[in-house]
């Protein structure tokens, strides 16, 4: 492989060989790639071979929000997701739920209800990633050096503190291509990441037999009820209409994420529509239209900016509008998505939007 020019391919070959070597003892690892994938995603650089740099207390949000639903008790019992006795990272998260006041929303919700106790965690989250699992990402077990193919890693260590890290510029640097490459490849390798968090979980917890359901569902899925208090305040602005098909809603009709949950997992309103449950479930994880995101993005900020002052509920437009220019810039021409119940329609930017 060149300097220049990464075959995201060989990069997907190669992350996942890292991932497959040697039992996990925890799932930080899994964590740490989930979240670079998403950040490449939101921040996808102008050219392909472009290095990208990557804050760490932004990576460390990216973590604690993927730990945020998953602490919460399952079968009564909260999951191990480490075979250590003290596993920093989930006793942040435990902690900021707790000064947040134990709610349903997302993460982002309780940072600006408890700004401080956020931003404790975030420092704690930040020492942790880059004491283990990104220092040790691109070593494997039983070798003594690393391979960095990823990042340079070599002022990481087991011990390094949180000023050294500053004086670093508390990030890590993407090597050329690999922000891109993978960008392009997040819609292979996070169901393949969620599928070994399953595994690791299980084999973590064993009174967590093949019987019991829906391990998976608890860890990624996202919960309905978190999303209700969304749906009034959307009907009176936007009318009780489904998004997508124009059909009357009926009063529990379910809130739909534009850009699947399961890819970039943004909660914010500009992200979401009311929908009837025929669109929402023929939906599901599958990609919206280009038309349609640029529909939902052109939506009233105003109106929006004030259902997300009443609801303490970020709009997240940024993100949003970063997350879709990340999916659709990676797409090959002509791949299916998704234009309304049973349609699709194939991918064309001969037209780009304006966001694009
Ligand atoms: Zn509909």
């Amino acid at each position: 492989m060149s300097d220049d020019v990464v075959d995201p391919l060989l990069l997907g070959q190669r992350v996942v060989a890292i991932l497959e070597t040697g039992l996990r003892t925890a799932t930080y690892k899994l964590a740490t790639l989930m979240a670079l994938v998403e950040h490449c995603i939101e921040n996808l650089p102008e050219q392909p071979h472009d290095t990208l740099r990557v804050p760490l207390p932004e990576l460390a949000h990216r973590v604690l929000s993927l730990y945020w639903q998953q602490v919460r008790p399952f079968d009564g019992r909260e999951l191990r997701q480490s075979t250590q006795p003290r596993a920093r990272i989930l006793i942040a998260v435990n902690d900021l739920h707790a000064a947040a006041g134990r709610f349903s929303g997302s993460v982002d919700i309780a940072a600006m209800r408890a700004p401080e106790a956020h931003a404790r965690a975030i420092s704690d989250i930040v020492l942790c990633l880059a004491q283990q699992p990104l220092h040790r990402l691109q070593k494997l077990p039983g070798s003594p050096t690393s391979d960095p193919f990823l990042y340079d890693d070599s002022f990481l260590h087991d011990q390094i503190s949180r000023s050294t890290l500053r004086a670093h510029g508390d990030a890590i640097e993407l090597k050329p291509g690999v922000g891109s490459g993978l960008a392009r490849l997040a819609g292979l390798l996070k169901p393949a990441l969620e599928i070994m968090w399953v595994e690791d979980v299980r084999r973590m917890n064993k009174f967590l037999d093949a019987e019991v359901p829906d391990v998976a569902g608890h860890l990624f899925g996202r919960e309905r009820a978190a999303l209700v208090a969304v749906r009034e305040p959307f009907k009176d602005a936007f009318g009780p209409h489904c998004f997508y098909c124009g059909t009357h809603l009926p009063p529990n009709n379910p809130i739909d994420h534009v850009l699947p949950w399961s890819l970039v997992g943004i909660d914010g309103l500009s992200n979401l529509v009311l929908a009837c449950a025929r669109c929402n479930g023929d939906k599901s994880g599958a990609l919206p239209a280009v038309g349609l995101v640029d529909q939902v993005l052109r939506r009233d900020q105003a109106i929006l900016n004030e259902i997300a002052a009443s609801l303490q509920w970020p709009t997240q437009h940024e993100r949003v509008v970063a997350a879709a220019r990340g999916i659709y810039r990676g797409q090959p021409s002509g791949v299916p998505t998704w234009s309304g119940y049973k349609q699709t329609e194939r991918l064309d930017v001969s037209f780009p939007p304006t966001w694009f």
